[in-house]
């Protein structure tokens, strides 16, 4: 069984105001992330999956064409986690070194994610991925996630409507914009580098 009170928001609800209000934050977590949760505990029930982490969850139903349903539950909680992991105020926070040098500059680092995230086209994410020393911006559709597909993941961004609507309604370019220029907590993504 999975808890909502298990995936704490590591801020508080106000942090993020103006570039994402309480409500968004409020729903996106509670109500988004918690029925996710919610669904996948009882898709798992007395099944083979109920035994398992997380993470074993994902990779395993990820290849089980019965388990569409728990991989996509399971993944957006996944997705989930580490998107909250990833918001803060980091808006004064340098970009680290070792990923602007591996783009060619800051300033090329957020052209690449913003020209990726500009071509989602409908509910999927926009990742910075590492595969040893190779650093790569790819974008996954609907609930899917690079650990199913053995990339380790360092930053995300939620594209899903959910994500924005309510403060940018369709200008999700704008959303794009701030994310990458005051939402991200770059703590993080340094954490995620020396793991
Ligand atoms: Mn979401």
């Amino acid at each position: 069984m999975f808890n909502l009170n298990d995936f704490p928001l590591p801020f508080r609800e106000t942090d993020l105001v103006p570039y994402m209000s309480v409500e968004t934050v409020r729903l996106h977590h509670d109500k988004h992330l918690g029925g996710y949760i919610a669904n996948l505990n009882k898709l798992i029930a007395d099944t083979k999956y109920s035994d398992m982490d997380l993470r074993e969850i994902i990779i395993n139903s990820s290849r089980d064409s019965d388990a569409q349903k728990i991989f996509n539950n399971a993944a957006q909680i996944f997705n989930h986690e580490f998107f909250f992991n990833c918001l803060g105020r980091g808006g004064d926070t340098a970009i680290p070194d070792v990923i602007s040098d591996a783009f060619g500059g800051s300033s090329e680092f957020k052209e690449k994610f913003r020209a990726v995230a500009n071509d989602v086209f409908g509910s999927g994410w926009v990742w910075l991925i590492r595969d040893n020393d190779k650093f790569e911006i790819i974008a996954t559709k609907d609930a899917d996630t690079p650990i199913a597909h053995g990339k380790t993941p360092m930053l995300t961004l939620d594209l899903w409507e959910h994500a924005y609507y309510l403060d940018y309604q369709n200008r999700r370019a704008d959303f794009i914009e701030t994310f990458l220029d005051g939402l991200i907590d770059w703590k993080f993504v340094v954490d995620n580098l020396n793991m």
